[in-house]
């Protein structure tokens, strides 16, 4: 087993047995659900936005470990980055699995790199992070690793229902 294999199995299995910010959160400017059909990943990813910087995320659901331990370590790293700097984090984890490019990042985070090595898991390590950037960019209620080409309801139009009660 290499050193990162080590790291790897060691972070995976700590966040899963004990994720870090998992827990429904009270009042969120907005939540993604984040699903991975080929997995049956089901994640859903909450934010509280102070201005510009993320205040506070968060998630709920079930998934395998890696997608679990991702999230876990996404909700630690994005809390009091501004928005853009969180965009460039998701965009650095992702090319970090997808495409085994760009510097390891640092922490827990560069034990991901060894996902790289598992195409077919890719997308539990990516989804909690595409969550993060549906919302922070579309504002999108649900993300899919699929395409579904369903038109996507937004953050907007369930905060509005909810304000109106239905
Ligand atoms: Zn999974």
């Amino acid at each position: 087993m290499t050193a990162l294999e080590a790291l790897y199995r060691d972070v995976v299995l700590e966040h899963n047995r004990r994720p870090r910010n998992f827990r429904r959160m009270a009042a969120p400017c907005g939540c993604t659900d984040g699903v991975n059909p080929l997995c049956g990943d089901r994640l859903m990813v909450c934010l509280r936005l102070d201005g510009e910087t993320i205040a506070e995320a968060s998630f709920e659901g079930s998934g395998c470990a890696i997608a679990v331990a991702s999230a876990s370590m996404m909700t630690e790293a994005v809390a009091g980055r501004t928005r853009t700097q969180a965009l460039a984090l998701a965009d650095a984890v992702s090319g970090m699995l997808r495409e085994r490019s760009g510097d390891l990042l640092d922490g827990d985070l560069a034990a991901l790199a060894a996902v790289s090595a598992y195409p077919s898991r890719v997308k539990c390590a990516t989804l909690a992070w595409e969550a993060l950037r549906a919302g922070l960019t579309s504002g999108a209620t649900r993300v899919s690793t699929e395409d579904e080409g369903a038109p996507q309801d937004t953050w907007a139009q369930a905060n509005e229902s909810a304000r109106n009660g239905h």
